[in-house]
């Protein structure tokens, strides 16, 4: 078998001309883009948009400029571009906050929000689903490129190329598997279904700006200063995870990917191409307090479900930071986020900690918390990562 190769190539900032060099280095080290993808064809983009809309400043949206250059170079191609992602929005244009609508308008190049072309059912003979509603317009390309954002997932602890796959399906659905599957490892396998259904022809990854801490979309922004790229979305995690202070194989989307044959998620059966990976690492990345979640792994089974609870995060709300924009209560599966005359609130009997509400809001009012072992056994991991680097 073909030893999976990913990129690496720096970048300092979403300057155009910087990014676009940057790509063609990451495309020709991958033996270049017209030998990945043939000139004429049909490309679907899969880029990370997640609704509600937001500016890419909050980088919850994988950048636009970074998008437009990888159009550019497309473009070049003489490509027919469909970019997309499924996109619940107040406004009209889903699209126009984020810039991708003036992007996409720029370059000429078709822009749609899924939802909008309805959803087909296929069998996907998953370890978790038999059948999923899938976007026809990834059918209708002859290539599917990936362009996910790098970053930090409360759920998963890790979002990347796998997960960014998720948005192919309707949102609806989406909620109801948040529903159905809340521990993050049966989440995670229900990932690689659908991943496994749809497994992009190549992967290039904006992780130029990420977002650390409590993402996916409450979280911070850290300069990463790269672009990863690779025909392998599994490799393209795995060295994005390392870089961002993981351990690739504790990524439950990562490792179930890797065992079922999809892609190579340990690191040393990588080549590593560009810039040298422990070079570029970023040592004080935060994780998201989940990201602990892989001892249950470590412990007897009649433990996981008091290790479970503990482990589990419930949101609650910051009342001087809540807009009442609502949008976590019509997200809420369980009608658990409530209005309650001018504020919002949580009801925990409710609650089934589906991070629906904290992954929607834009205003960093929805904050998680965790039981108290819980709590001292991040701190604990927390404290051993930090020990690692002093004495390495
Ligand atoms: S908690 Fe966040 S999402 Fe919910 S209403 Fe307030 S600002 Fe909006
Ligand atoms: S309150 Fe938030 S975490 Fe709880 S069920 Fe509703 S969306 Fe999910």
């Amino acid at each position: 078998m073909k030893k999976a190769k990913v990129s690496i190539v720096k970048v300092e900032d979403y300057n155009s001309e910087e990014i676009y060099t940057a790509l063609k280095r990451n495309l020709s080290l991958l033996g270049g883009l017209e030998n990945i993808i043939k000139p004429r064809s049909k490309v679907f983009v899969k880029i990370n948009h997640l609704s509600p809309p937001s500016s890419p400043d909050d980088v919850i949206v994988t950048h636009p400029y970074f998008t437009k250059e990888v159009l550019r170079l497309l473009l070049e191609l003489n490509l027919e571009i469909t970019v997309g992602d499924d996109v619940q929005s107040k406004e009209k244009d889903g699209f126009l906050l984020s810039g991708y609508r003036k992007v996409c308008n720029d370059l000429g190049v078709r822009l749609i929000n899924l939802k909008q072309r309805g959803f087909r059912e296929v069998i996907c003979n998953g370890q978790i689903l038999k059948k999923v509603l899938i976007s026809p317009l990834l059918h209708e390309a002859d290539y599917i490129l990936n362009l996910p954002k790098l970053k930090t997932h409360s759920l998963t602890m890790f979002t990347g190329a796998v997960k960014n796959m998720f948005g192919i399906i309707p949102h609806g659905l989406r909620l109801d598997y948040h529903r159905l599957y809340k521990q993050s490892d049966v989440f995670s396998q229900m990932l690689v279904d659908i991943f496994s259904y749809a497994r992009p022809h190549l992967t290039i990854m904006d992780a130029i700006v990420a977002m650390e801490g409590e993402g996916p979309s409450g979280g911070s922004p850290k300069r990463v200063g790269l672009i990863l790229a690779s025909q392998d979305s599994v490799a393209v995690d795995a060295v994005a995870s390392k870089i961002v202070d993981f351990n690739p194989m504790n990524i439950f989307t990562t490792q179930n990917a890797h065992e079922r044959g999809l892609g190579t998620g340990e690191i040393d059966k990588i080549d590593i191409l560009g810039e040298d990976i422990s070079a570029v690492e970023v040592r004080n990345f935060k994780h998201s307090a989940v990201a602990i979640g892989f001892i249950k792994r470590k412990i007897p089974w009649f433990l996981h479900g008091f290790i479970q609870g503990q482990l589990t995060l419930t949101p609650k709300i910051t009342i001087n930071k809540c807009t009442l924009c609502m949008e976590c209560v019509d997200i809420c599966p369980k009608g658990a986020a409530k209005l309650d005359g001018d504020l919002v609130w949580i009801d925990r009997s409710l609650c089934i900690h589906c991070m629906c509400c904290h992954e929607v809001c834009r205003f960093q009012a929805i904050k998680l918390r965790q039981r108290p072992l819980g709590r001292i056994s991040r701190e604990v991991n927390e404290f051993f990562r930090k020990a690692k680097y002093l004495f390495s």
